[in-house]
């Protein structure tokens, strides 16, 4: 029977020698020496942890990463045309997390490739810059494309991705392979937090992926028993700033839908308008700030006063840290990515990836949570280190509570579960990726 199984010789919550028996989809039965008809997998001793949780993840453009060029080694133009050198193909060529994106424009793309439609994502997702040849492609009303002083398009695109997808053309990327990377994480549920997700992509997503899916999106979402409903986005565009009553019109929009709200908040200014906005309006649970990117200690008690959870992301440190060490005063290096300090006051805390944004293996997020070391091996920001198993616990929340108690392997639970080949002590001393052999969602093994 589908999600049956028998799993012999676990450790469960740290006792070795357990066997769990699923039925249906849910752990029915804890103990020794279980046998039964059921499907057996031998644990061999590893440790059975609840299911991972990715609480903030874009599964679209993640999986767009695979026909992409990484660019975010591309430090200056030099790097830029080594890294797109020798693509080969016709049609479009794309390039993502660039780092210098900011400094482009058609006219130095028209230099890097004259010929293909070549289009370059920053590495927040917020701008693409496109040379003359995508320019002739993507022509169309309302074209928010910036212009010059002379009126004369620039190829940089703030924030255009739907009207930039609608001409481009949106082409399903190879989500069954994206799955099979997140199961190899160990994750059995995602949030999809893509403000432009409508119910026609969460069908898509959802018929593609066997993790248990929450999907975000800006405006209203139906729902079905496929996926669940999660808060409206909001993404205030920092260069642009909404008002504060355009703002708030958005959470009561958000309200009228039963819905709790996700804010992008990371810088100054957006931390600043997000805590003014819920000042006003008031928070309900699930409100959330995604990223925290950048948070004062002062707006620290007032976070937690107005109840909201910050759902971070430990692997920024790890992956932009060394930049951040040479941009960012060090007077505000605890500010970033804050974890230990936001705990200490009681902030409901969670964590996602924001892949393909951030790295997406959630072991190397832990591991970070619990040392700040940069990818140069650098610390920053020591104080808000956090214990492995504080760590860990950022992905066990449950999707509609993030923040809340983590999960356990228990009887009743769903059967979501991440298998490792060591003991769960093992694991929080060296937390990495490859220690998962197995993942199980609603009991069958993916
Ligand atoms: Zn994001």
């Amino acid at each position: 029977v589908s999600g049956d199984l028998l799993i012999k010789n676990a450790e469960v919550e740290g006792r070795a020698g357990l066997d769990l028996r699923i039925r249906a989809g849910r752990i029915v039965e804890i103990g020794v020496r279980l046998s039964g008809a059921e499907p057996v997998h031998d644990a061999a001793g590893g440790a059975v942890l609840p299911g991972l949780v990715d609480h903030h993840i874009h599964l679209m453009a993640t999986a767009a990463r695979y026909a992409t060029v990484d660019l975010s080694e591309a430090d200056d133009l030099e790097a830029l045309v080594a890294a797109l050198r020798n693509q080969s193909g016709v049609g479009w060529l794309r390039g993502a997390g660039c780092p210098i994106a900011d400094a482009l424009d058609r006219d130095i793309l028209d230099r890097v490739e004259p010929r293909r439609p070549l289009r370059i994502q920053d590495r927040t997702g917020a701008l693409w810059v496109l040379n003359s040849a995508a320019l002739t492609l993507v022509e169309g009303p309302d074209h928010p494309g910036e212009r010059d002083a002379t009126g004369r398009l620039t190829g940089r695109f703030w924030r255009a991705d739907g009207w930039l997808g609608e001409r481009i053309g949106r082409a399903v990327p190879p989500l069954d392979r994206l799955a099979r990377e997140l199961a190899g994480y160990g994750l059995t549920a995602l949030t999809d937090a893509t403000v432009g997700n409508d119910a026609q992509t969460a069908v898509l997503l959802a018929e593609a992926v066997p993790q248990k899916l929450t999907i975000m999106s800006g405006g209203p979402l139906s729902h079905t028993p496929r996926y669940a409903v999660g808060p409206v986005k909001i993404v205030p565009d920092e260069r642009d700033p909404p008002s504060l009553e355009d703002f708030t019109a958005l959470i009561a929009g958000a309200r009228v839908q039963k819905r709790a709200v996700a804010v992008h908040c990371v810088s100054d200014v957006e931390a600043a308008l997000t805590l003014a906005a819920f000042a006003m309006t008031g928070a309900r649970p699930g409100d959330r700030i995604e990223h925290g990117g950048l948070l004062d200690q002062a707006m620290i008690g007032e976070i937690a006063r107005l109840g909201l959870t910050v759902v971070t992301q430990p692997a920024f440190i790890h992956a932009r840290g060394d930049r951040y060490r040479r941009e960012v005063p060090p007077d505000r290096w605890d500010d970033l990515y804050r974890c230990g300090s936001l705990r200490r006051a009681g902030v409901r805390l969670a964590a996602g990836s924001d892949a393909p944004y951030g790295p997406a293996d959630p072991w190397l997020g832990i591991r970070t949570a619990r040392d700040r070391l940069t990818a140069g091996g650098a610390i920053l920001g020591a104080d808000e280190r956090i214990a492995a198993r504080q760590a860990l616990d950022l992905y066990l929340s449950p999707p509609d509570d993030p923040g809340g108690p983590p999960k356990r392997v228990a009887v009743g639970m769903a059967a979501d579960l991440c298998l490792l080949d060591r003991s769960q002590a093992q694991q929080l001393a060296d937390p990495r990726a490859e220690s998962v052999v197995g993942t199980v969602i609603d009991g069958a093994l993916v």
